[in-house]
């Protein structure tokens, strides 16, 4: 199953920031242990505070919520902030 193993890796890849070059950081509240009915993830750099657009997803669907990252992470990615 070395495949979960290149998935995680993909998760976790985030490109320097399009603007400034910076590095980035997700801001998740799944990924902080916190149980709120709703939940979302964005993207911002560190630097100039350049950022995705917000994505919501549900906390309590674990799919749904790692689906939601993997997307605020290809968006940041392409540089289609
Ligand atoms: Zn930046």
């Amino acid at each position: 199953m070395s495949e979960a193993n290149s998935d995680e890796s993909k998760f976790n890849e985030l490109l320097s920031c399009p603007f400034c070059g910076g590095s980035a950081d997700i801001d998740c509240d799944a990924t902080k242990d916190i149980t709120w009915s709703i939940d979302n993830a964005q993207i911002a750099c560190n630097e100039c505070g350049a950022a995705t657009e917000i994505n919501w997803c549900d906390p309590l669907d674990k799919e749904s919520c790692k689906k939601c990252v993997v997307d605020t992470i290809s968006l940041w990615n392409k540089r289609a902030v």
